[in-house]
């Protein structure tokens, strides 16, 4: 089940350029690369991952916390 609503999902697609997640996802769903955000609640950091990352972790961030948009909406 999709998830378009997710406010992290808003914030990736926003830092991304997009004004619509769907227009983000839709540019996104075949990458080898994604745009992933922190779902930490304070913490909004942004990094090109793997699609199916759940749990990465970047030099900004010091939790294991990035997940990537695709995941976030559920399509993958
Ligand atoms: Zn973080």
């Amino acid at each position: 089940m999709f998830n378009l609503s997710h406010p992290k999902l808003g914030t990736l697609a926003e830092a991304e350029g997009y004004a619509e997640v769907a227009d983000f996802l839709g540019d996104h769903t075949l990458g080898s690369v994604v745009p992933a955000i922190c779902v930490a609640s304070d913490c909004d950091h942004t990094a090109d991952l793997e699609p199916d990352q759940r749990a990465g972790s970047r030099e900004a961030c010091g939790r294991a916390s990035m997940k990537s948009g695709l995941v976030i909406s559920g399509m993958i």
